[in-house]
């Protein structure tokens, strides 16, 4: 139960939505019992009359019309008042736990932002999208619904049991004798319902899984011919599902037979004894009838104990995973008091920089060091998996080193607001990602304030403004899942556009034009250059169309720097740089 006290502050939160929704329930529950006692009275009112019919005189029988009359409009009125509170408590209480759902999504949903790469790389999509919709509902189900029945199954057989032992304990006892045979019952078969529930929800989450790649990967399924193989597939997870279910509703069926054969029995030792005592003139008629409707009254709040409690083990296993996720600590935190300054220059400083992923216990980056003065463009060559990216997700905080500091304008990094870093720092990365949103918004998405005129000038400059207003719909085409399919080279200068059109103080480029042709890349890189002029680039590539923009070149291999300084003297070395300069222009003379 203890996940479950996590959840003790959101109550705290309601507390007058959860304390009016108690009372409520109270009330709703004690004039469900009351009535009882005028059925009774009723009944035996008409007993009497019909014993003395053969006296009877029109007085009598015009009083007797008057009780029942009366008799009628209480328990009437007793009911409308029932109905009432039901209402109301149904309003407070599940109104409550609509309340805490979406809170705890919001809070689920804010941590999420807030944890670094290493969390999404280790949990995947659906894990997440779980916890924050599923579970929530099964937790939501223990705020609402299952705290409502335990206050009223509480009180109202509380309530109920008071009444009947009030009017006779032997016949409370006999009438009672298979409430907990039914208790047990009921507890079996909804625990049933739940496992075989659970299959039936694994089995239908594995077909959407299935449906799903079989939609995005449509290209290769089809490409490689398979649909014949993948809707085989298909039908077999679909069949599964299908008997799953089958069995489900085989016990689902079980449930209503078996609570109504042990109402009737109760009903019928109600009758059979109680009808004893009648004839022993130890109860008045009414005690039977009076019965009748107590065994009812029970029925269903003892009937819902099992439901209950299969329902709150469930949201107990739900909140602890939710919780799971809640505990992780993000690794990339603002500091307590965090350098948030007004202006950035951009200067960059790597002092010995190391870093070894955690997960593969790579070393990436081995004692890198640099530094950029604000405004100068700054080129990271070096072949695949030596450790380039490595140094850009460094910069941007995504991860701190395992050793040595990065500074910018002399802070080190790890003492600055984490947001405003981040902000100061135009980003390309090596897979261009675009939400599936129109391209204006997408080259948009970094300001707040961007006009039409200006995102238009920036994928100008981006060099891609031409190939957009090609679509049919310019601007306004959506891109993504429902849109048109932008190429790698398109997504890219879209990207960059997005990057600049904040004007960040730093920019990183992470290969970031590697599907775009040669010449285009030159141009944008120059166009760069002149234009934003101020701001501090480095730019990530593995071809060397560019170098001759760079005021620096830092070469490396296996995570270490190998090799740094101009172009032309890099060239003139011995090394990898000349190795690769070559290797990507053969007809290069070395002077
Ligand atoms: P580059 O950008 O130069 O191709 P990276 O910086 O991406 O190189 O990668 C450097 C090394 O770190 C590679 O050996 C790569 O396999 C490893 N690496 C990169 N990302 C991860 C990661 N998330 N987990 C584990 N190892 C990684
Ligand atoms: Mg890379």
């Amino acid at each position: 139960m203890k996940a479950l006290w996590t959840l003790n502050p959101y109550f705290w939160r309601y507390k007058w939505l959860l304390l009016s929704g108690i009372l409520f329930v109270l009330l709703s529950a004690a004039f469900s019992v009351f009535p009882a006692v005028y059925i009774r009275e009723a009944f035996d009112e008409v007993a009497v009359a019909i014993s003395g019919r053969a006296n009877a005189d029109a007085q009598r029988s015009l009083a007797l019309r008057d009780a029942l009359i009366l008799y009628s409009a209480l328990i009437l009125g007793l009911s409308v008042l029932k109905g009432i509170f039901t209402f109301l408590m149904r309003q407070t209480l599940i109104v409550m736990s609509r309340h805490i759902e979406y809170d705890l999504k919001n809070a689920i949903y804010s941590h999420y932002q807030k944890l670094d790469m290493g969390f999404y790389r280790r949990n995947s999509t659906g894990d997440l999208m779980n916890r924050i919709s599923e579970d929530v509902s099964r937790t939501r189900m223990y705020i609402g619904p299952a705290l409502m029945y335990t206050i009223n199954t509480a009180f109202a057989t509380g309530l109920t049991l008071t009444f009947m032992f009030s009017v006779d304990v032997k016949l409370s006892l006999m009438t009672l004798a298979p409430m907990p045979i039914l208790v047990w019952c009921i507890y079996r078969v909804s625990t049933l319902i739940n496992q075989r529930s659970h299959a039936v929800q694994s089995q239908q989450s594995a077909i959407s899984t299935l449906a799903q790649e079989t939609f995005s990967g449509v290209r290769v399924l089809k490409a490689f011919g398979l649909e014949a193989e993948q809707t085989e597939r298909y039908a077999e997870s679909a069949n599964k599902s299908f008997h799953q279910n089958e069995k489900l509703f085989r016990v689902n069926a079980l449930f209503m037979p078996l609570m109504l054969l042990l109402v009737g029995a109760s009903t019928l030792i109600a009758v059979w004894v109680g009808g004893q005592g009648v004839i022993e003139g130890r109860l008045s008629p009414g005690v039977t009838a009076e019965f009748i409707y107590y065994v009812n009254l029970l029925t269903w709040p003892i009937a819902s104990i099992g439901w209950v409690m299969s329902m709150v083990q469930r949201a107990e296993a739900s909140m602890q995973r939710i919780n799971d996720f809640l505990h992780v600590k993000p690794m990339v935190e603002s500091p307590a008091k965090a350098y948030t300054p007004k202006t950035i220059l951009g200067e960059i400083v790597f002092e010995g920089v190391s870093y070894t992923y955690p997960d593969s216990g790579i070393v990436a980056l081995k004692e890198f060091s640099a530094t950029l003065s604000p405004g100068e463009t700054v080129v990271i060559v070096g072949k695949t998996g030596s450790g380039k990216s490595t140094i850009g997700l460094l910069l941007n905080r995504v991860m701190d080193p395992t050793e040595g500091r990065i500074t910018v304008d002399g802070v080190d990094i790890r003492d600055w607001d984490v947001t405003t870093l981040r902000r100061a720092i135009g980003t390309v990365p090596q897979d261009a990602f675009l939400f599936s949103d129109s391209i204006a918004e997408n080259i948009a998405f970094g300001t707040l304030d961007a006009t039409r005129d200006t995102v238009e000038a920036y994928a100008e400059f981006a060099h891609v403004a031409e190939d957009v207003r090609g679509f049919p719909k310019g601007f306004d085409t959506v891109v993504g899942e429902r849109g048109v399919t932008l190429s790698g080279g398109q997504k890219q200068r879209v990207s960059i556009a997005r990057a600049l059109i904040k004007e960040p103080p730093m920019l990183i480029l992470d290969d970031a034009l590697s599907a775009v042709d040669t010449d285009t890349e030159v141009s944008i890189l120059s166009g760069l250059k002149s234009k934003l002029q101020g701001m501090t680039a480095l730019l990530i590539t593995q071809r060397l169309s560019c170098v001759h923009l760079a005021d620096r070149i830092y070469v490396l291999d296996e995570g270490a720097l190998v090799q740094e300084g101009k172009h032309t003297d890099l060239l003139r070395q011995q090394g990898i740089y000349a190795e690769l300069y070559l290797l990507q222009n053969p007809d290069t003379q070395i002077a």
